[in-house]
């Protein structure tokens, strides 16, 4: 847009405008950069600029090393994982100690496995930093399902099969409900549970109690794009067992599957499913 000032085009207002929003000298600014699920190459190359452009990166044990090592020399690191202390870094620091490195006029980096977006706590830190008047910019990055689904080589949807995808959990804040699995237990549904290894047991239990057939089809992918990737399959009937037996630990994806095929399949045979 250019602005016409007694009869000249004033480019100058222009630059006044925009450079302050994309450019902040002297506020600092904050990124929450999705570092994807553990191979470096499944960074994005934005993702990338901003890890090289940081003077501060925040980072916990979902981020792969490698990555880490993309950082600038002399650029500051902070581990804030929690595994170094479940008080060490309550969220509310993590917000505190950000906001106080931007208004140092730095550029923070505060990276995210995955996609900052899904299970990343983002908005606590995004509220924090509009709070403290500080520009904050989400990069997005490559989730741990989809990593996992492409790893296996099966896709995340199946035309005529699958129809509605689900993101969901199976650790919720302390004190709230689990997420009501009822809604998710019906023919055409893939699912994607994070955080859900502990909670299997449950999570079968719900879907099956909800009309889901045992025989719904399930992969577990852990530390999916990593050398050390692991890939069950198994089925919602044999969930938790399997999961004892095979000891599968976090951090894992859990895909569980409601094929049409399925559901007409044991409709023929006269078993009760789910609507
Ligand atoms: N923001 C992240 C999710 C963070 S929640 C994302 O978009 O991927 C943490 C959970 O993500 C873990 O408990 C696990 O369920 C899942 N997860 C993260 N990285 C993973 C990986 N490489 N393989 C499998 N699951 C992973």
């Amino acid at each position: 847009m250019m602005r016409r000032v007694g009869g000249f085009f004033c480019f100058c207002t222009l630059r006044m405008e925009i450079l302050p929003m994309t450019h902040p000298k002297t506020k600092g600014h904050i990124a929450l950069v999705g570092a994807g699920p553990g191979a470096r190459d499944l960074l994005t190359l934005r993702a990338l600029e901003r890890i090289r452009a940081a003077d501060v990166l925040l980072y916990d044990r979902l981020v792969d090393p490698e990555i880490m090592e993309l950082a600038r020399p002399g650029a500051e690191r902070i581990y804030v994982g929690k595994d170094v202390g479940a008080c060490k870094w309550p969220q509310g620091r993590i917000d505190r100690l950000i906001v106080a490195k931007a208004r140092l006029g730095l550029r923070v980096v505060r990276l995210k496995s995955g996609d900052p977006s899904i299970f990343g706590r983002a908005c606590e830190e995004i509220a924090a930093a509009r709070a403290a008047g500080i520009e904050v910019e989400i990069v997005p990055g490559i989730t741990a399902a989809s990593a996992a689904a492409a790893s296996i080589g099966r896709p995340l949807t199946e035309r005529g099969e699958t129809d509605t995808f689900v993101i969901t959990t199976g650790t919720c804040k302390p004190g709230d409900a689990a997420p009501d699995r009822a809604r998710l237990a019906h023919p055409g549904t893939s699912m994607a549970f994070y955080m859900a290894v502990e909670r299997a047991a449950q999570v079968q239990a719900d879907l099956m109690g909800a009309g889901a057939p045992a025989a719904c089809p399930v992969e577990i992918v852990t530390r999916a794009s990593t050398p050390e990737e692991r890939h069950v399959a198994t089925t919602l009937g044999a969930l938790s067992e399997t999961i004892a037996a095979e000891g599968i630990a976090n951090p894992a994806i859990l895909f569980i599957r409601y094929p049409k095929s399925l559901a007409r399949a044991l409709a023929g045979t006269g078993a009760v499913i789910a609507a």
